[in-house]
């Protein structure tokens, strides 16, 4: 029996109280319970969809409620190529996201252009056009890369440097 757990500690007389910042405590429910926005592009869409499918069952961690407002939704999962066309609408998709948001690029496409970098209507990187918290690399990524990217963030939400990182970038 480990009879050092439940003893005080100096920060901490009494072993049944837990003391954390509000901020912590918000960030630990936000990182159990993303609403992404439903939104996909391209092919990598398909993957995202399968995540949510029976057989992934994003719903194990939370993440199960794609809400088809942006202004329900605090994470958005660009899945697929972003062209010159589509940038102004999927900015305005995420300006219409209330905050805290989040963004997940997932594929090469959205990261760098993927295959059609060279193509004269491709954006090379979302990041261009909004800031980006975790990317998931592939052509295209599996679910469960998606799944590792989302776990990924709610990590990030519950390291505070991480997260400054952001609001300075
Ligand atoms: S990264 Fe590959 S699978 Fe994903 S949208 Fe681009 S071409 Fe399609």
């Amino acid at each position: 029996m480990d009879v050092t757990k439940n003893q005080p500690t100096e920060q901490n007389s009494n072993p049944n109280v837990i003391l954390a910042s509000v901020e912590k405590f918000l960030n630990i429910a936000r990182g159990n319970s993303f609403w992404p926005v439903t939104f996909g592009l391209a092919c990598c869409a398909i993957e995202m969809m399968a995540a949510g499918g029976g057989r992934y069952d994003l719903a194990r961690f939370g993440y199960e409620v794609f809400r088809p407002s942006p202004r329900q939704a605090d994470l958005m999962i660009v899945a697929g190529t972003v062209t010159n066309k589509m940038a102004p609408l999927l900015k305005r998709i995420y300006d219409q996201m209330p905050e805290p948001k989040y963004v997940i690029a997932m594929g090469s496409c959205a990261i760098s252009g993927g295959p059609f970098v060279d193509s004269y209507n491709v954006v090379r990187g979302v990041d261009q056009i909004i800031p980006v918290d975790v990317y998931v690399p592939g052509c295209p990524p599996r679910p469960e890369a998606l799944i590792y990217g989302m776990l990924q963030l709610k990590e990030k939400l519950k390291n505070p440097k991480l997260a400054r990182m952001k609001n300075n970038g």
